[in-house]
């Protein structure tokens, strides 16, 4: 790991100022009701970004008020679906304009490469945004041929004011996903950030107001989840609520929904992807896929692909290859050019990952590259493989959510099929062939919501995502996303004429 060396040295100055630390409500920035605050900070070394307003349930209860009024007496949900549209549209190209700012935030909060922000997340964002913004005077219900003498409509109307708590692993896409249906249907909201990563949110919640949405309509809580989060989910007067993170987190979200007043709710959680790489793939090809579907985003993603299965008559060459990727990976500060991986998100993420990784060479399984940190200071992790896994050794079984590549020897369909399922996740899956009848078959049998087959990771804002099992509950992105932010009215009304 000797080329890593330099890539570490000499800390870049991120080229962003932090302009706002304080909580987004009712169109104002504010501090916390509390006026404690928290420290964000770079996990390439730990050192203090900015100290953040630290919400909590009042500020949440501030919030929601706003939301609420924004949403019974606003003009938001009343306004023409036009101007909702024309809003995020402004927004979109607010976002566009100050592409590397928001990319920088992101980067430095998250520790992801700049490159990775610039040039991929944020034009994300944007291209979401204007994807919803175009939905907003699409959404509208349907006349229905009932029996008897009456007219009946549906009446498609937004569900009120929707409660969000997202992840740090993408901040901007996950603050995307959420707020573009929820917007675009006329919905007012309270999102709550992930504490690791309160920064990017904060800048687009300014530009959201630039844009001119007006005040009220998307209130922005950083603060903890055990607080400001349960606060959220437990809320008497939210109306729905939608959440992205760990499955744990994901049944209290459920269970708080249900004692408070029952909101809907939709959940976006946990998974352990298989990619599955067949007996007739191009090694080489398989390798750099299977490499980019786990190491992509520091190996932090809900759907990295972390149980690779590889068929017997190539797993030898796909093993050999795979290590000699990982240790070309290029890991180093996320704001120098080049660069594939940073570290970390933080010392609780990388302290777990070495665990695993502990736990992966005490079960027997082979260690093939990595194994440890990188440096000595921050959070970078060696891009580590292991071949030889077998599928209950703990680094098989739970989400890891690092670095780690987890490699699984299979003979037939049927076998691979069987194992792949035996999860209690079911988000996402990748295989890899150029077999019509194997793409054919694997892509009905495996129990996700996604399937990549020869790609993987695509996020296009038109594809539905989201889980089987316990990875989640609904979709997002797509028209299938909006169903979760409208209500549906049945308008029955008598016809005195029924013969016209
Ligand atoms: P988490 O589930 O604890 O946190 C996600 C969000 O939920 C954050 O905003 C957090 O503040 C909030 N939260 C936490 N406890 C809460 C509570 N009791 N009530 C309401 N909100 C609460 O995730 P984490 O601790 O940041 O990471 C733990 C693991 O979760 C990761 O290692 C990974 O396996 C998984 N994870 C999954 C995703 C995903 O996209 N599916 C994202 C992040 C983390």
């Amino acid at each position: 790991y000797s080329n890593f060396a330099a890539a570490l040295e000499n800390t870049i100055t991120p080229p962003v100022k932090v302009e706002h630390t304080q909580l987004l409500i009712n169109g104002r920035f504010v501090d916390a009701a509390s006026g404690k605050t928290f420290p964000t900070l770079d996990p390439r070394n730990g050192e203090v970004i900015a100290q953040v307003a630290e919400g909590d349930a009042e500020d949440v209860n501030r919030a929601v008020a706003a939301a609420r009024k924004a949403f019974d007496e606003g003009p938001w949900p009343r306004m023409t679906a036009y101007e909702r549209s024309k809003i995020l549209f402004r927004l979109a190209d607010l976002i566009e304009k100050h592409n590397d700012e928001i990319a920088a935030l992101e980067t430095w909060d998250n520790g992801k490469p700049f490159e990775q922000s610039a040039k991929i997340e944020v034009p994300m964002i944007v291209r979401v945004f204007r994807y919803y913004a175009g939905w907003a005077d699409k959404i509208h219900g349907m006349t229905v041929p009932a029996d008897g003498p009456h007219h009946v409509q549906t009446l498609h109307e937004p569900i009120g004011v929707a409660g969000q708590i997202i992840p740090w692993n993408f901040p901007l896409l996950m603050l995307s996903w959420k707020l573009g249906p929820a917007l675009a249907c006329g919905n007012t909201l309270v999102l709550k950030t992930a504490e690791q990563t309160p920064l990017s949110a904060l800048l687009v919640g300014r530009l959201l107001h630039e844009a001119g949405l007006p005040e009220g309509v998307v209130n922005i809580v950083s603060g903890f989840g055990a607080t400001a989060g349960a606060a959220v989910a437990s809320h008497m007067d939210i109306d729905k609520v939608a959440f992205t993170g760990s499955t744990e987190v994901g049944k209290i979200i459920l269970e708080s929904a249900a004692k408070s007043n029952l909101k809907p709710v939709t959940l976006e959680l946990g998974d352990k992807s298989a990619f599955i790489v067949c007996e007739d793939a191009d090694v080489d090809k398989a390798v750099e896929l299977a490499h980019f579907a786990l190491f992509f985003n520091q190996g932090q993603c809900c759907c990295a692909g972390s149980r690779t299965f590889v068929h017997e008559r190539v797993y030898d060459e796909f093993v050999a290859k795979a290590k000699a990727r990982a240790v070309n990976r290029s890991v180093g500060d996320p704001f120098k050019s080049g660069i594939e991986q940073g570290p970390q998100v933080d010392s609780e993420q990388f302290n777990k990952i070495l665990k695993y990784i502990k736990h992966g060479v005490e079960s027997g399984a082979t260690l093939q590259a990595g194994g440890d940190r990188l440096g000595s200071k921050g959070y970078y992790i060696q891009p580590t493989v292991f071949s030889d896994v077998k599928d209950d050794m703990l680094i098989a079984t739970d989400e890891i959510f690092g670095p780690v590549q987890t490699i699984l020897k299979f003979k037939d369909l049927d076998e691979v099929i069987a194992r792949a399922n035996k999860s209690m996740y079911g988000l996402a899956a990748g295989v890899f062939t150029q077999n019509l009848d194997t793409a054919n078959r694997l892509m009905r049998a495996l129990r996700v919501g996604t399937v990549w087959i020869n790609c993987f990771d695509l996020f296009d804002a038109t594809i539905p995502f989201g889980g089987y099992k316990m990875s989640g509950i609904g979709r997002e992105k797509s028209l299938y996303s909006l169903s979760h932010y409208l209500q549906v009215k049945a308008v029955v009304t008598s016809l005195k004429n029924p013969a016209w």
